[in-house]
């Protein structure tokens, strides 16, 4: 690895709205710190606005929730859930994890979300569910899918760790499937170091869930006076976070319309001044149809082939820019040779495209000065001269 200047500009940083510390202070003297206290329940109402959903359980991750999900849908052996090849181990992990298989199906080569056309073919008379992932927070083709799961009889699930803020043919991401995962990583729009949500969009799930969040005791109706007394009712885990930082997430929840703004800025500013220099390069930037809206959660360029990317990775570094690839195929990996199966049509397009997809940063701090600094990176960066590669086909 060659020797590179001090970064100046990372991948990510996490944003402080500048509400968090006060809000931590009170969570730390004004009453236990436990889970589900006051900042907890601001968090969720919060949280339920943005989303337009019922119900939302604040848990200590996007993947604990999406493991609440396989709980609360009682899969296990014998049981398929549908998932995309291109998205994070804890899309698929939580249905292995009890015993289920997840069947990747590969991505559409322009959003890079669930290839619809290719769902129905996965479908068998074992599988329950099927998940969603909103690449980059643009939405999935949620229509289809949803006819899709109606006619087999299918839950859905949004994966929407990106999604938070986006919307698809004028509904907010997070409330069309049955139920929704939220992530707060640090990485992410909206974040607490480490914490998640499931949001629930379905009444019939909303007193089992709880109870699978408290390690499987109707605690929550216990302190609502509902029982008088909470024992174990079910399989449960300690999915909730502390009320310390639910108060961090409260701050940046009250201030998610700022954060937006400026990760929206950052879009905007890569999307139009990098359009010339992406035609005259072969690289396709990222497509965003017309009736949705994404949250700004990601920029990622299609480059044309894998060596380009490793160069130009290089170059950025040397520049003193941080870029960074993403998802590596699910169904090519370890464990999900192991746990998982493979749709019939294989996942072509994941292992093409994450071979050649590059992100740069993104982050609400960013300064005007440091969006100017990656796109001249990004600019100064020549490579070899090759045939534009043509966008792959895409029918329908
Ligand atoms: C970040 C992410 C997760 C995991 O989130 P954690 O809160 O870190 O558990 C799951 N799925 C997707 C698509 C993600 O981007």
């Amino acid at each position: 690895m060659k020797a590179t200047k001090q970064l100046a500009v990372p991948f990510n940083q996490g944003f402080l709205t500048g509400a968090e510390t006060g809000y931590m202070q009170q969570a730390m003297t004004g009453g236990p710190m436990t889970g589900d206290g006051p900042f907890t329940k601001r968090a969720s109402r919060l949280l339920t606005q943005i989303i337009g959903a019922p119900h939302a359980l604040l848990t200590t991750s996007c993947t604990h929730a999406l493991d609440m999900t396989a709980l609360l849908l009682d899969l296990g052996p014998g049981d398929e859930v549908i998932v995309p090849s291109f998205t994070f181990c804890s899309t698929a992990n939580a249905y292995a994890l009890r015993g289920a298989v997840p069947v990747f199906v590969d991505c559409r080569p322009d959003t890079l979300n669930l290839d619809e056309r290719l769902v129905e073919a996965a479908v068998t008379e074992r599988t329950r569910a099927i998940v969603v992932v909103h690449y980059a927070g643009v939405a999935a083709e949620m229509d289809a899918i949803t006819a899709i799961a109606r006619r087999h009889n299918l839950v859905v699930i949004e994966d929407n760790a990106h999604g938070l803020g986006g919307t698809y043919r004028g509904r907010n991401l997070g409330s069309i499937g049955a139920l929704a995962t939220q992530s707060f990583h640090e990485t992410k729009n909206v974040h607490c170091g480490e914490g998640g949500a499931l949001v629930l969009n379905d009444d019939r799930f909303h007193d089992r869930a709880e109870i699978i969040r408290e390690k499987g005791t109707n605690r929550g109706q216990f302190f609502r006076g509902m029982v008088d007394k909470y024992r174990w009712m079910d399989l449960g885990s300690s999915y909730l976070p502390s009320d310390l930082l639910a108060a961090f997430l409260t701050a940046q929840l009250e201030h998610f319309a700022e954060i937006q703004r400026r990760r929206m800025h950052v879009w905007n500013s890569y999307h139009r001044r990098l359009a010339t220099w992406a035609v005259e390069h072969g690289v396709i930037q990222p497509t965003v149809p017309e009736d949705r809206s994404h949250p700004a959660h990601l920029y990622y360029l299609l480059l044309p082939d894998l060596a380009t990317r490793s160069a130009m990775l290089s170059h950025l570094l040397e520049q003193g820019v941080l870029g960074t690839f993403h998802y590596q195929p699910l169904h090519l990996a370890p464990a999900g040779e192991k746990f998982g199966r493979t749709a019939p049509a294989g996942c072509p397009v994941t292992e093409d495209v994450a071979d050649r997809l590059l992100r740069l940063p993104l982050y609400a701090g960013m300064r005007d000065a440091d969006i100017d600094l990656v796109i001249a990176a990004v600019e100064s960066y020549h490579p070899v001269r090759r045939a534009p590669r043509p966008p792959l086909a895409c029918p329908s």
